[in-house]
């Protein structure tokens, strides 16, 4: 496998696979390598998040004690299982996609992994979603943690409505910040319109959360990029 087809921007697949065999396979819970085997087989598959990323959040959620928290693009729940398992049994994830379709492929493994009394899953375009949840009594500043994972031209969007939902010392995470690396793209690279959409959409959204005083940034170069923002105002 190329690097570049590969869950990883890191330049060597041998190092890649190091990590995922040495560190992130052994202490893979059995749901999680289940659910990880289907997506796979799945014509959209790619679209999950990789071990590595998952494993990276799981730890992020038990640090920071999370407890209430947010999904924007669940697909079969491979994330979503993730953090259920990193949660205490009385967490709660608020988890949206416009596909349930998607989620019901790894809602029976959620089940089985004694998980899905912590998954509230809402059916819909996440915009309206989130106005409704900031609109509801009590929901400001109650989330301890949100994953955002689904269309990157709203993520700005995303990112004013969820910062009233977060307290203050929680985090976002948002997915796929480096783009496949096509944020870097020279004008004149052979990209698809969509690709070029999109690293024009990351690009900004980059910018635009560094100068962000709401937030402290670090980006990561794990899996396709993964910027986290925490909030401090
Ligand atoms: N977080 C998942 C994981 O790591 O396994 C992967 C999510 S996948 C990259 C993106 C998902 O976002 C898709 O399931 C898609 O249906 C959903 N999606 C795209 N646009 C959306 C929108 N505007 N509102 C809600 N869901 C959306
Ligand atoms: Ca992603």
């Amino acid at each position: 496998m190329a690097a570049s087809d590969s869950k990883t921007l890191l330049k060597s697949d041998a190092v890649y696979k190091y990590i995922l065999e040495t560190s992130v396979y052994p202490r893979e819970h059995e749901c999680m390598r289940e659910l990880r085997l289907i997506t796979a087989q799945h014509p959209w598959g790619t679209m999950a998040s990789s071990p590595d990323e998952t494993q990276f959040l799981g730890m992020l959620l038990k640090i920071l004690n999370a407890k209430n928290t947010l999904e924007i693009g669940v697909f079969t729940g491979y994330s979503l299982l993730a953090t259920a398992l990193a949660l205490p049994s009385d967490g709660q994830i608020i988890a949206i996609d416009m596909k349930r379709e998607y989620y019901e492929i790894g809602r029976p493994i959620i089940e089985k992994a004694g998980m899905a009394h912590k998954v509230d899953f809402r059916e819909g375009p996440a915009l309206p979603i989130l106005n409704e949840l900031v609109s509801e009594e009590n929901n400001e500043g109650n989330f301890d943690f949100a994953f955002i994972d689904a269309d990157k031209v709203n993520y700005l969007n995303y990112h004013e409505r969820v910062l009233k939902l977060l307290r203050i010392g929680g985090i976002i995470a948002y997915d796929n910040t480096l783009w496949g690396g096509s944020v870097v793209a020279p004008p004149d690279e052979p990209l698809s319109e969509r690709d070029r959409e999109l690293a024009h959409a990351t690009r900004k959204f980059n910018k635009a959360i560094t100068a962000d005083p709401r937030v402290e940034v670090s980006h990561l170069s794990i899996a396709d990029g993964l910027t986290l923002c925490r909030r401090i105002a």
